[in-house]
């Protein structure tokens, strides 16, 4: 099974870690922001544990908020930080996030005179 390291869009980093994993010598491909290494099985039938802990430790010295979460053959690497960090905009009535203030202006038109609305959450 080869192990697929998923970068959550950001297909610049997922190329970093193309390069992290191909110098290691594993055979890499990539497409976008997704990245695929087969490694050779383990004796123990532990597979892509090499290309795994490559990618973590790659991450960890990255910092800046980034994490990895694994599932099974499926790393998933994000960045895990606040909505402020991200350069998000977030309404102070019900946390709606929007990508400038203008709509976080226009979306707070939606409330009128409700201080809370679910439909919006
Ligand atoms: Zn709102």
């Amino acid at each position: 099974m080869p192990l697929t390291i998923s970068c959550a869009g950001d297909a610049e980093f997922a190329a970093r870690i193309r390069d992290v994993l191909a110098e290691s010598g594993m055979e890499v491909s990539i497409a976008e922001d997704e990245v695929e290494a087969q490694e050779e099985d383990d004796d123990d039938g532990n597979n892509n544990r090499q290309a795994k802990d490559l990618v973590k430790r790659y991450v960890a010295s990255v910092g800046g908020g980034h994490s990895v979460i694994e599932f099974g053959d499926v790393l998933v690497v994000g960045i895990r930080s606040e909505p402020e960090a991200l350069g998000l905009y977030v309404c102070d009535q019900c946390g709606f996030q929007g990508v400038s203030q203008e709509g976080i202006d226009e979306h707070k038109k939606l409330h009128g005179g409700y201080l809370f609305m679910p439909a919006f959450l």
